[in-house]
């Protein structure tokens, strides 16, 4: 039993480091890329305390070189799912009982293990495994993964602190139980952070889990898996499956005992996910908790007060950074007819600067795009833009596959605002631009709050304070995250706490606090010291 109120480290934001020329940690992450680039690795399911090789494999390779072979990784059947859903719920016995502090102890020396002796190994699978410039590995599997580990431990403990008020003859309390069951954790490929946290926030509650990682993320997901054991958490807590991921679903929804599901990736799927659980809703013990951020058609709005270079370089970081595949990332603009003859101007000049290519030349700001049904569907829309008469490609619209799935940079100019790739989520290096009259800023907020059907992130740009004002309120519904005089991207745990409504998902802002009140059930407990002994009140006196 606990002896004490104990305090959590205080959780900071880990810092993010330079890999300038010549620095320690740009020779360490480049001789790991090399080693884990030829190292064979095969992944395993990671069912209880077993590794299982199922023999039915599929290969790993990157989207830089996809001739490439990294390894090969096994693939669950039924009844691997049906095992891992068992193994979860007999871990459940010692885990949901196991006092906070050790379930902290455990998270807390997985943020250390990533910030030290596993730093580089994380960053090179995560640029190896989604094509990050170190850059985008560094801010994702390294600190973004660190923060949520850190931060959400004292977000437990600032639930668990949350108590009702009581008197001298009656004390209240409320225990934050894990969910009754198993929480089901389904994860995309473009976050290594998002990938750990979603298991990692609902086995730090008490919950047990069952993860699937993307097809394309397994890489960089075993790094996870190995810290995880070496952080100790238990044999059976959290428990990893590959896929077929229809069948994967259908397994655990099938279950009783289905608590919740913890979901990041695209809308139609969690749409598909949500009626799944709907139709079986009969058959569970408890109502499951559905978290899930989906997709974005984030904006950058210029006002015609904006500063052309900020909304420049917003424009660049925002749209190409990682290729566009931030759920976060820009892909639809509205420039002033003012400003635009220098935004273009200042865009074509930024964009020849760009370099495209492998992320082990640390010069390349963009790489590839994750798989080839991507790289097809990106080519589909560039191309259906060269042919429309209401679009222009007037930047980039090159893309070669025979060695990566490469899109060059691409800035689509439409005189129609509800074009297809105004209204798309496409996430890839795309983004496309509408140009309005200066004197038509409200009609434009309003063209922006009802051009798609998400609502993540958007950001404007604009030095007048009343057009700030004006677009703060306009936008309110339609970004989760919204910036002003900043790219839409890069929310930081604890500082931006992340995620969106309408199509973008249940807003449930991971790294935040509210995300973690959805992994517990709590129970209010009152206890009364002097016990009334007569049912009879005094007003049934004469
Ligand atoms: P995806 O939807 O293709 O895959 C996400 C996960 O769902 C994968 O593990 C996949 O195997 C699984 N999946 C696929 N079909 C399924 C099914 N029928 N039932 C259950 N699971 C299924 O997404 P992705 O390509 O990996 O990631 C990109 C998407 O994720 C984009 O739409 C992006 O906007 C979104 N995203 C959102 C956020 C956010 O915070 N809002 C963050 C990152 C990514």
């Amino acid at each position: 039993m606990p002896k004490g109120f104990y305090n959590v480290p205080k959780a900071v934001n880990e810092p993010v480091k330079s890999y300038a020329p010549n620095s320690a940690e740009k020779a360490a992450v480049q001789a790991t890329y090399r080693e884990m680039w030829n190292a064979k690795i095969e992944v395993p399911l990671y069912i209880g305390s077993e590794e299982i090789k199922t023999g039915n494999t599929r290969n790993m390779t990157p989207p830089h070189d996809h001739q490439h072979v990294l390894g090969h990784y096994h693939l669950a059947e039924k009844s691997h799912v049906e095992k891992a859903i068992a193994n979860a719920l007999e871990s459940r016995k010692q885990w949901a009982s196991l006092p906070w502090e050790q379930r902290a102890g455990i998270f807390l020396k997985a943020a250390e293990l990533i910030a030290g002796p596993y730093r580089s190994k994380i960053n090179a699978a995560t640029m190896i495994a989604q094509s990050k410039t170190i850059f985008q590995a560094e801010i994702d599997a390294a600190c973004e993964l660190i923060d949520f580990l850190r931060f959400n431990v004292e977000f437990m403990t600032q639930i668990y602190a949350d108590q009702p008020k009581s008197t001298s003859d009656m004390w209240n309390r409320v225990e934050y139980r894990p969910l009754e069951g198993f929480v089901y954790a389904v994860t995309p490929f473009n976050f290594t952070a998002i990938a750990a946290n979603l298991p990692a926030s609902a086995a730090l509650m008490g919950n047990v889990v069952i993860w699937k990682p993307s097809d394309s993320q397994v890489f960089s997901a075993k790094v996870i898996i190995d810290v995880f054991r070496e952080a100790g958490v238990p044999d059976g807590v959290i428990n990893v499956v590959f896929g077929d991921a229809q069948m994967i679903s259908e397994t655990v929804y099938a279950s009783p005992d289905f608590a919740g599901i913890h979901f990041t990736g695209s809308t139609h799927v969690f749409k598909d996910i949500f009626k799944h659980i709907g139709n079986n809703i009969e058959i569970y013990k408890t109502y499951p908790r559905i978290v899930g951020e989906t997709g974005g058609k984030d904006f950058i709005v210029a006002h015609p007060s904006a500063n052309v270079r900020q909304v420049v370089t917003g424009i660049i970081r925002g749209a190409f950074e990682f290729q566009g595949q931030k759920c976060s990332a820009a892909s639809r603009a509205y420039i002033p007819q003012s400003l635009w003859p220098s935004v273009k101007s200042e865009l074509e000049k930024d964009l020849k600067s760009i370099k495209m290519g492998s992320p082990e030349d640390f010069s390349n700001f963009v790489t590839a795009v994750i798989h080839e049904g991507s790289f097809d569907k990106l080519a589909k829309y560039i191309d259906q833009a060269k042919a429309d008469a209401d679009a222009e490609v007037i930047i980039g619209g090159n893309y070669d596959k025979s060695v990566g799935y490469f899109i060059e940079p691409t800035v689509i100019l439409t005189t129609n605002p509800k074009y297809a790739t105004m209204e798309t989520e496409l996430f890839g290096p795309v983004i496309t631009i509408y140009v309005y009259e200066d004197a038509k800023w409200a009609e434009t907020l309003k063209l922006v709050d009802e051009t798609s059907p998400y609502a993540l992130t958007g950001a404007i740009f604009s030095q007048d304070r009343y057009a700030i004002n004006e677009a703060t309120k306009a936008l309110e519904n339609c970004a989760g995250n919204f910036y002003i005089n900043d790219k839409p991207t890069g929310a930081v745990v604890g500082m931006q706490p992340f995620g969106g409504a309408r199509a973008s998902g249940t807003n449930d802002k991971a790294g935040s606090a509210q995300n973690l009140l959805r992994w517990v059930s709590p129970r209010t407990i009152k206890e009364t010291f002097v016990t009334p002994v007569d049912y009879r009140y005094p007003f049934l006196g004469e």
